[in-house]
């Protein structure tokens, strides 16, 4: 490759101390001017730290080793303190995932955009307000000349992630370090910011590194794409390539996991949990989940099991390389990856979709309910004004059914479940919930009836409590079990696919995964009739979402439970949703089966929200690809 702006060779970091842990495992990494190269992975698989490894920003208790770093023709290695601030925020770009994590709440937008600027050049304060205001605007803020001179809490989370995206590129950077840069955005916001992205890119011709565990992510920006688990490479490759003919069963997975977006997809979850760097298998990290290994013959899974692959090049029969004469190939980290070229869908198992009884009778009617909240100041306490948050609403949710709510952040999905479950009442309007018997349920039955699952199982769990406490005390308030909580623990855990021994720990002992299963538990253990899940695979690895979708689905044939699901992946609720309803400024604007929704649209908000939709097939990305120089892709 020609004009690479990012060279990394056997990129090792692991902890100090006596048993030093490996975050990164020999890693390799090459981006070209003008190119979009992804590191893709699941947590813990170490693509941050590699990342960060860049420009050298790793945490005191680790230490780096390489064969060779190379930024924008800088020696990272051996860069002394002026050499690295040179690379920081002059010729390399970083675009954090949190924007509000890393502006300073006291000082205006506008200046911190343009301090990188400001210091290399000495600017004076006139010419900066003058730069600030114009690279704003050229990220798309509306009023820049204003906006510059206001505060980060003044600004939307998707406005904050523009502003993130002018600091990062006010140097005119050859390359840019981008992490996780749409995972915190609406899906309307992420597509914006993928376009910000590639036409920024394409007015400097940088190079950029993006970090992510989004697949759509790394269809809609990436040329190349490399897979990491465990602290290493797993895949490398072209990204329609990868997408297209995956040569590592782990990349396979992966795509077979993701929701397709089609009704009853076949959602395949990878078995088991991410291994971490704590718990990493000898040989290949990926054996104990791989579902390949399993249909190897006995002395190929002890290979699996004892030996550690290397990454080595596969070509790909058919396919036409960048010289126009051999075939594209990619590099993989597998002993029978060649064997992935005559493979499809790797076994795993399938979630089948049980759909409804259509004549069933609702569990629960939304009748014309509104809410509205009133603004105060914070200093003075004075009223600023009204935000009316939901806006004469009704509906029906069907015994069995599974409703998709869906809307971007502020469109009043979340307020809706809130009320659903009883947590705010609404100012008009009502929300009956019906028993087996279609009479209404009041008072602490209600309660019983309607159970709310949380976004972030971690929050809504009390550190210091066992799991077995946890589900014993929601027993305990309602005087179920009594006599028999042990055993009535031990089933809810069975239900939703955890171990007994599981009881005895404590949540911040368990996964991601694991927690928002015990989450699920505890709502269960009412014995409800409707789930109002809020976002609960939004904090989930890509695999573990599977997992829970499987679980979800599951729990609905056999226990005949309704959902509520309230997202903003639309992906997830095609997956999962008999139907949808679509909320926009607090109002519905439609409602309909996910065939309608997804297929016929009718309002033009639905069709912007499907629109935004990120797809795994780079072939039908959502928004264009941006012109690469020839040389970046060789
Ligand atoms: S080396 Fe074995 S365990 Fe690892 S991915 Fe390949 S088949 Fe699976």
């Amino acid at each position: 490759m020609t004009d690479a702006v990012l060279t990394v060779r056997e990129l090792r970091v692991r902890t100090r101390g006596d048993a030093p842990l490996a975050l990164v495992d020999g890693v390799d990494i090459d981006v070209g001017l003008g190119e979009t190269v992804a590191l893709v992975g699941e947590s813990g698989s170490g693509k941050t730290m590699a990342a960060r490894s860049v420009l050298r920003l790793l945490p005191a208790n680790v230490e780096l080793t390489a064969g060779g770093l190379s930024a924008v023709g800088t020696d990272v290695l051996a860069a002394d303190g002026p050499a690295l601030r040179g690379l920081r925020g002059g010729r390399v770009g970083m675009i954090f995932q949190d924007p509000m994590a890393n502006f300073n709440p006291v000082l205006p937008v506008g200046r911190q955009v343009t301090e990188p600027v400001r210091i290399r050049q000495r600017m004076s304060k006139r010419a900066g307000d003058k730069l600030a205001a114009e690279v704003l605007g050229h990220v798309g803020i509306p009023d820049p000349e204003r906006r510059c001179r206001e505060y980060p809490h003044q600004f939307s989370g998707g406005m904050l992630q523009r502003a993130m995206i002018a600091m990062a590129l006010v140097n005119r950077p050859s390359l840019v370090i981008a992490d996780e840069p749409t995972t915190a955005l609406d899906a309307t916001l992420q597509v914006k910011i993928v376009k910000l992205l590639r036409l920024l890119q394409s007015e400097i011709n940088a190079g950029i590194l993006v970090i992510t565990h989004d697949l759509g992510l790394v269809a809609e920006l990436a040329d190349r794409a490399s897979v990491m688990y465990a602290g290493r490479i797993m895949e490398t490759g072209r990204v329609g390539e990868l997408f297209a003919r995956p040569l590592h069963p782990y990349t396979r997975a992966l795509l077979d996991s993701r929701p397709e977006g089609r009704t009853g997809a076949d959602v395949r979850a990878i078995p088991g949990e991410p291994a971490t760097p704590a718990t990493r298998p000898g040989g290949c990290a990926f054996h104990p989940r791989c579902r390949l290994r399993v249909e190897r013959p006995a002395a190929d899974q002890a290979r699996c099991v004892d030996e550690v692959p290397v990454l080595r090049l596969v070509a790909l029969p058919g396919t036409t390389g960048t010289t126009g004469s051999t075939p594209s190939s990619s590099l993989a980290a597998c002993h029978f990856a060649t064997e992935m070229l005559t493979v499809g869908h790797l076994a795993q198992p399938r979630a089948d979709h049980v759909p409804p009884d259509p004549d069933s009778a609702p569990v629960v009617t939304v009748a014309g309910v509104s809410k509205r909240f009133v603004t105060k100041s914070a200093w003075s306490g004075r009223r600023t004004g009204v935000t009316q948050a939901v806006d004469d609403v009704s509906f029906t949710l069907g015994h069995g059914e599974s409703l998709g709510l869906v809307g971007e952040s502020g469109s009043g999905k979340s307020t809706l479940g809130r009320m659903m479950v009883r947590l705010i009442e609404p100012d008009t309007g009502g929300i009956t919930v019906h028993a087996q018997d279609a009479s209404p349920v009041t008072g602490q039955q209600f309660r019983r009836t309607v159970q709310w699952v949380h976004q972030d199982p971690y929050g809504s769990l009390n550190p210091k409590m066992t799991i077995r406490r946890l589900i014993t005390e929601v027993l305990a308030r309602y005087r179920l079990a009594s006599g028999s909580r042990a055993a009535r623990v031990t089933e809810l855990l069975g239900l939703v696919g955890l171990p007994p021994d599981l009881a005895e720990r404590y949540p911040h002992q368990l996964s991601g995964g694991q927690r928002q299963r015990v989450a699920i538990a505890r709502a269960l253990a009412v014995e409800p009739r409707v789930l109002v899940l809020d976002e609960p695979l939004s904090a989930l690895d890509v695999s573990i979402q599977a997992q829970v979708i499987t679980l979800l689905r599951r729990l609905r044939a056999d226990l005949g439970l309704s959902y509520v699901l309230i997202s903003h992946d639309l992906n997830v609720v095609r997956t999962i949703c008999d139907r949808v309803a679509v909320m926009c400024e607090g109002r519905l604007v439609e409602v309909g089966t996910v065939d309608d929704i997804y297929d016929r649209p009718q309002h033009p908000y639905t069709k912007t929200l499907l629109s935004a939709m990120l797809n795994v097939d780079p072939e039908d990305r959502a928004v264009p690809a941006s012109p690469v120089t020839s040389t970046a892709r060789s």
